[in-house]
């Protein structure tokens, strides 16, 4: 018999996460969001899940110390899938990759004047190759979190982020201008682990990609 290990990171991505677990017939024995375990039994005995940050899921499944996992296709797009294999869009915890500028900035004038853009993000790969294939000249600024700020204080000229309801950006008088790119999770498969565990691997499979959202 052989075990899997399934790599996931709390709040959003387990929120949703949950059902399709539920429907290939794993449940966590505790909770994820308030344990403060980082690997986490299930009523299968075959299966344990690790709790990772959401940007470290791809490196745990590229090594193997994790056999599947679930990340964003941000996470996936800055991280590269070397080792990594694809197979399913899961179509949750879906927003957009978005440029947004403070309210009263005219973006457009400044892309067709070819101003230097300054652009904070966690994003940098994905920002890169946006601004390159528009032709815009950017200075790219890396931040770990809290986006919105840097505009507001004079650190960037523009953001580029994640955006689901508005409603951080609405709260911080900016506006989306450009979308980059439509965003949800995927399941990731060690290309290793897949022809080694495909008995205990190929079920779990099927059953996400029945279980799929709409
Ligand atoms: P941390 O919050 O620990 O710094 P993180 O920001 O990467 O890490 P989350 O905010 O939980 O973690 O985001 C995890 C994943 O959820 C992201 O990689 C992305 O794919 C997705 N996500 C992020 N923001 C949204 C959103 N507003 N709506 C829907 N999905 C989102
Ligand atoms: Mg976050």
């Amino acid at each position: 018999m052989t075990d899997i290990t399934i790599a996931l990171s709390k709040g959003r991505i387990f929120e949703d996460t949950a059902p399709l677990l539920k429907a290939a017939g794993i449940v966590a024995l505790d909770d994820p969001e308030s344990s403060r375990k980082l690997i986490l039994a299930t009523n299968k005995a075959s299966v344990r899940l690790i709790i990772v940050r959401a940007s470290d899921v791809p490196t745990y499944v590229q090594y193997g110390a994790a056999d599947l996992g679930i990340a964003g296709k941000d996470v996936l797009l800055e991280h590269g899938s070397a080792g990594l294999y694809q197979p399913l869009d899961l179509n949750i915890a879906r927003c957009k990759m978005m440029v947004a500028v403070p309210e009263g900035f005219d973006y457009d004038s400044a892309v067709r004047q070819g101003a230097r853009l300054r652009i904070a993000t966690k994003y940098v790969q994905t920002a890169r190759e946006h601004f390159s294939e528009k032709g815009v000249h950017v200075d790219l600024i890396k931040l770990y979190g809290s986006m919105e700020l840097a505009p507001l204080v004079g650190l960037a000229d523009a953001i580029v982020d994640l955006v689901s309801s508005g409603n951080t950006l609405k709260a911080n008088h900016l506006v989306a201008v450009e979308e980059i790119m439509p965003i949800s999770a995927r399941l990731i498969i060690n290309q290793a682990a897949l022809k080694l565990k495909r008995d205990i691997i190929q079920p779990v499979l099927e059953a996400f990609s029945q279980a799929i959202p709409r």
